[in-house]
């Protein structure tokens, strides 16, 4: 493919003005793929807020189609600006917004946005917005039940607040006494999850121990946004999920000492009935099985004394030499104005807009180097780098 240009509207009324589903406010974008897919892009002010409807065009079946939209949505209502990057993604940029809020990709054939098109049968579209720098995997803890996972990911939690986030799972059990919803699961209806995992609002969910357990996109999202990283306690068939999925994580599993000790904890927890305790062992046997076999997991920890247990999973996470934090190579904030020009050279974007009265040059040039990006969690591309193109560099 050729360079990618951005097509506004006005650009294409020549050919698509018969008005099918568009009425032209303005306030639409259009951007085409391959010479053949066109997406349009309308934003509709509601309140203080937008609503941003997306159809698109398929030239060569002369077809409409309105695609499933996941992700959060970008508030687009002050203006924006879009441009193709490749096949996969287009690039918004939201005006009058800072730099660390204003780049968003609008996913439209990454892995992520395939294997959405696949599992829900039909067009499917992401929003995803651009984080700044680089932040850490997600931590993806298994192993059966009653082993220490919470607790240990308790202790992770109190030690580092600033750094680790959990990822609040939703489930069909009925909560235990101490159990906050929101804070410990978002407990559900079944016939809703089911509605919901429909909809594509999940990344991963499986039926462990007779219930319906799984992690929502947004879920892993909420610990995105607060610069956290995030920690996910699924059992195997989630974490397997989660590998085949575009969630770049690290995998590890908690192994009991042994068989008898597992079931001594989980009868001292003293939280399941025992039938409920005869069906969580029963599944240990293959979890067990299946969390020391080859492929799954990049660790194994064996949770024997939990401090010693818990050292060394902060070794392996690296937290063993005093805190560590998430470097944003640039943190001071930009105001990119409604009015800029976008253009595409290589893997950099140039964001140039007139410069305000107290500045010294007439313009000013951002220049986004989108080479090392990484889909990472759902919803957020990771690894954006930004940077102001001095005046004298320009010429
Ligand atoms: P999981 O989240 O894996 O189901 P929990 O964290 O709830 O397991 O732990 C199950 C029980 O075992 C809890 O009562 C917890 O206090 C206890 N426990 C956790 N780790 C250890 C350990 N290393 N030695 C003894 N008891 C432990
Ligand atoms: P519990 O009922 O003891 O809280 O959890 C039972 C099992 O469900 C544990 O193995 C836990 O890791 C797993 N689990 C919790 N949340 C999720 C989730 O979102 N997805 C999947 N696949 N498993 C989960």
């Amino acid at each position: 493919m050729g360079e990618a240009p951005a097509f506004f509207v006005d650009d294409l009324q020549g050919d698509y003005a018969n008005g099918h589903h568009l009425n032209w406010k303005g306030n639409e974008t259009a951007v085409t793929i391959d010479g053949n897919r066109t997406y349009f892009i309308d934003v509709t002010k509601n309140g203080d807020s937008s609503e941003v409807g997306i159809q698109v065009f398929d030239r060569s079946t002369g077809e409409w189609q309105i695609p499933t939209v996941l992700g959060t949505k970008p508030d687009l209502s002050k203006g924006h600006s879009a441009i193709l990057l490749d096949e996969e993604r287009i690039l918004f940029i939201k005006g009058d917004s800072t730099s660390d809020a204003c780049f968003w990709f609008l996913e439209v054939n990454t892995p992520f946005v395939k294997d959405q098109k696949i599992k829900l049968g039909t067009e499917v579209v992401a929003w995803s917005k651009g984080v700044i720098g680089e932040t850490e995997k997600p931590i993806v803890i298994s192993g059966p039940s009653g082993v220490g996972k919470g607790t240990l990911i308790s202790k992770l939690m109190e030690e580092f607040p600033s750094m680790f986030g959990f990822s609040v799972s939703h489930t069909t059990r009925a909560p235990r006494n101490h159990e906050k919803n929101g804070v410990h699961y978002h407990f559900t209806e079944r016939s809703v999850m089911e509605k919901d995992i429909e909809d594509g609002k999940f990344l991963e969910f499986a039926a462990v121990h007779g219930n319906l357990y799984g992690t929502s996109i947004e879920a892993v999202e909420v610990v995105a946004d607060k610069g956290k990283r995030c920690i996910l306690d699924i059992d195997v068939q989630g974490a397997r999920s989660v590998k085949a999925s575009s969630l770049e994580a690290v995998f590890i599993f908690i192994c009991p000492p042994s068989f008898e000790e597992l079931e001594q904890r989980l009868r001292a927890r003293a939280t399941e009935t025992e039938e409920q305790i005869q069906k969580r062992l029963q599944n240990a046997k293959l979890e067990l099985e299946q969390g020391n076999s080859p492929g799954l997991f990049n660790h194994i920890l064996v949770n024997d004394n939990l401090d010693v247990c818990y050292e060394n999973l902060k070794k392996l996470l690296d937290l063993d030499s005093g805190i560590k934090t998430t470097k944003n190579p640039f943190s001071e904030s930009i105001l990119v104005p409604v009015q800029h020009e976008t253009s595409k050279v290589e893997n950099k974007i140039m964001i140039t807009y007139a410069a305000r009265k107290q500045e010294n040059s007439a313009v000013n040039t951002l220049v986004l180097d989108l080479s090392s990006i990484k889909s990472g969690t759902p919803g957020r591309t990771r690894g954006l780098n930004i940077n102001v193109l001095e005046p004298s560099k320009m010429a």
